[in-house]
C-alpha cells in the first residue's frame, strides 16, 4: 500500500467532522509531500528541531497546519508557540503557566489540548483526573491560553473494549470539566493508528496517525 492509498482508506472510514492528523515525525519531507498531495492539510511532529527543518522545507506548503504532541520542555516553549498552530501535549500545570507567561510577550495563542492520562502509566506524561480536578483554578487563570480541549495516549495493548471504556472517560471528563468550569473543552484529540476507529465511536474530533498512513501494510 502507498501513502495515498492509506490516505484514501482511511479517509473512507472517517467522519468529515473529525480532523485527520498525519502524525510525520521521522517521516522524510517527500514524504509528507506526498500526503500533502492526497488531501493532508494537517502534521504533526514531536521534535521541535525536526519539526522547524520540515517547516522550513515546506514553506510554500502555506495551508499546512502543525500540530506539537511531543513531551514540550519550558526552554522550548516559545519557539513551538510561535511555529504551531496546536500544542496538543500541554502536560503539567507548570508548562501551562510557563506559556501562559510568555504569550504575553510573543502576538500568537495555538489552540491547546491538556493530555491526561485516564489510566496510570508511570510511562507517560499528562494529568491524571484527580491531578486536573485539583489544577482547574489554576488553569483557568492562564487567560492566555486557548484551552480547546483533551489529548489522550491510551497504554499498548488494550483490548477494544478496554480502549472504549478509556476513551468515554476521557470523553466524560471534558464535559464535566466544561459544565463545571470556565473552560470549554469542545476537542478530543484521541485516536492513534491501532485505535482510531474506537475512538471514532466515542466522538473524537482529532486522531492523530502515524503509522497507518506511512508504513505500506
Ligand atoms: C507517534 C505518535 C502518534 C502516532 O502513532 P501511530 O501508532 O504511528 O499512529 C500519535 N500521537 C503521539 C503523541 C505520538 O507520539
Amino acid at each position: 500500500m502507498k501513502i495515498s492509498e492509506n490516505i484514501t482508506r482511511i479517509i473512507s472510514q472517517v467522519p468529515s467532522s473529525v480532523r485527520l492528523i498525519a502524525v510525520s515525525k521521522q517521516q522524510s519531507v517527500e514524504k509528507i509531500k506526498e500526503a500533502y498531495n492526497s488531501g493532508i492539510r494537517d502534521f504533526a511532529e514531536n521534535r521541535l528541531q525536526e519539526a522547524l527543518e520540515k517547516q522550513e522545507k515546506l514553506k510554500e506548503y502555506s495551508d499546512i497546519s502543525w500540530h506539537f504532541i511531543g513531551h514540550l520542555q519550558t526552554n522550548k516553549a516559545k519557539k513551538v508557540l510561535e511555529n504551531f498552530c496546536w500544542i496538543h501535549s500541554v502536560d503539567s500545570l507548570k508548562l501551562a503557566q510557563h506559556l501562559n507567561k510568555i504569550i504575553d510577550d510573543i502576538s500568537v495563542s495555538p489552540h491547546i489540548c491538556l493530555q491526561v492520562k485516564i489510566m496510570s502509566d508511570p510511562n507517560k506524561y499528562g494529568w491524571s483526573s484527580e491531578q486536573l480536578w485539583k489544577d482547574l483554578d489554576e488553569l483557568e487563570k492562564c487567560k492566555n491560553l486557548t484551552i480547546n480541549g483533551l489529548m489522550s495516549i491510551l497504554p499498548l495493548n488494550l483490548s477494544s473494549s478496554e480502549s472504549l471504556y478509556a476513551f468515554q472517560k476521557v470523553q466524560n471528563l471534558a464535559q464535566d470539566i466544561t459544565e463545571k468550569s470556565s473552560l470549554f473543552l469542545k476537542e478530543l484529540s484521541m485516536g492513534m493508528s491501532n485505535d482510531y476507529l474506537l475512538a471514532i465511536r466515542k466522538k473524537t474530533t482529532m486522531i492523530r496517525l502515524g503509522k497507518a498512513i506511512f508504513e505500506s501494510r
